[in-house]
């Protein structure tokens, strides 16, 4: 080989290589700067997917859901046709945009999930099981990459996911953490028809490693966050999740131009019921309790511990009269539901004290609101307990 074209090659390669380390520094410096997981997910399938970073067509994330043992889709980046991909790649080199730009463009991250590819592939679940025949599924437990040249592709015609991910070609890339496999991306060039060699999987391998351990980064901040907003007796919102919750919504509620209505629960006369079955038995009672507000509210509404054995329960754009129905539909379930006794012989009676004030009508910022479902439920307590009252307005059930 004459020697100027050995030193083309070699510069080549030299070039390859830098743009490829750049890559790996550029995405790694981006997730470093969040640990809001799309935010991540979002930074990682651009490094995957932009010309500037390995450059790969389309891009799909799927994590390992650990609780119900599958593999859920999160984000999926891509064009949707051969004609789109010109028009975005177009843009892009026109742009002068590099990944940073992307990346730093977060608003496209929120308004990702609504592009086709996403829809097409979002409620794709896989199955963690060893003996499955999914396609994801079997990459999960290989979990190393995997590359399915279009001989390999045609051994999965029938599989879920390529029935609706078309494609002659993919790499399906693990993400790790302590040496488990939390994700999975899948990778192909439909487009382009580039095909995918030793030196692809190799970096693509490297910003894995990276990737699966900015997503675990996230997944223990997000439990943090989560353990200190929560009551560990009763797992409900606690006190201060409660006040930032409230002001937050109430705030858009103001915007929006819309109610927002707060109850305020205490239980009758507990201080009897500690003493007649004992301070650890009241504590299952306060669960139990717990489980029947949550699963006799909305799902939009948070229930929070108050205080003690007293709860709170926000209702986002809830008028009086509908805050009203809940309330008493509360009231009512708990009334009627047996609790157990200690020795699990008899049941034990438990009623809850309800009051119940709305925005804007009986208040116009949180602390009045607060003041006046407070109220409300005093006066609840003072003309018999067991019941649901307003602090304005005579009705009581
Ligand atoms: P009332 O009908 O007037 O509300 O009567 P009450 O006995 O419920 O009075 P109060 O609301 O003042 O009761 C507070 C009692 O709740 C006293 C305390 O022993 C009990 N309590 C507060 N927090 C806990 C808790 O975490 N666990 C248990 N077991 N009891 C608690
Ligand atoms: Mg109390
Ligand atoms: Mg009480």
């Amino acid at each position: 080989m004459p020697e100027t074209q050995t030193k083309n090659r070699d510069n080549s390669q030299i070039e390859q290589a830098n743009r490829e380390l750049n890559v790996l520094y550029e995405v790694s410096c981006a997730m470093r700067t969040t640990l809001e997981l799309n935010h991540i997910l979002y930074i990682i399938l651009t490094g995957v997917t932009s010309h500037t970073g390995l450059g790969y067509n389309r891009a799909i994330l799927f994590l390992v859901n650990p609780l119900k043992r599958v593999l859920e889709c999160k984000m999926a980046i891509g064009p949707e046709s051969g004609e789109h991909a010109n028009k975005v790649w177009e843009y892009i080199e026109n742009s002068n945009q590099d990944i940073n730009d992307l990346i730093q463009a977060d608003k496209v991250y929120k308004t990702i999930n609504q592009a086709s590819l996403f829809k097409s592939v979002k409620d794709l679940k896989f199955p963690l099981e060893p003996d499955s025949s999914f396609l994801l599924s079997q990459a999960y437990f290989r979990g190393q990459p995997w590359h399915l040249p279009p001989y390999a592709i045609s051994g999965f015609k029938d599989d879920p996911f390529l029935r609706i991910f078309h494609t002659n070609e993919l790499l399906i890339m693990p993400l790790k953490a302590k040496d488990e496999v939390n994700g999975l991306i899948i990778a192909d060039n439909i487009y382009t028809q580039k095909p995918i060699n030793q030196d692809d999987i190799k970096i693509f391998t490297m910003l894995a490693n990276q990737a699966g351990l900015a997503i675990e980064n996230s997944h223990l901040y997000e439990m943090v966050v989560l353990r200190s907003l929560t009551d560990p007796i009763t797992g409900l919102w606690n006190h201060r999740f409660f006040q930032e919750k409230l002001a937050e919504e109430l705030q858009k509620a103001a915007q929006l131009k819309i109610h927002l209505s707060l109850i305020m629960i205490d239980i009758d006369d507990f201080k009897k019921l500690n003493d007649t079955h004992g301070h650890q038995h009241g504590d299952l009672l306060l669960k139990s309790l717990a489980q029947i507000l949550t699963s006799s509210s909305r799902d939009i509404d948070f229930v929070c511990r108050y205080g003690g054995e007293e709860f709170a329960v926000i209702l986002c754009g809830a008028s009086l009269d509908q805050g009203w129905d809940i309330a008493e539909r509360l009231r009512k379930r708990i009334e009627e539901f047996k609790f157990p006794s200690p020795d699990g012989q008899c049941s034990i009676p438990m009623t809850i004290s309800v009051g119940l004030a709305s925005f804007p009508d009986d208040a116009s910022n949180k602390e009045e609101l607060i003041a006046m479902s407070d109220k409300a439920m005093y006066i609840a307590k003072f003309s018999g307990k067991n019941k649901t009252c307003f602090a304005n307005h005579y009705k009581e059930g």
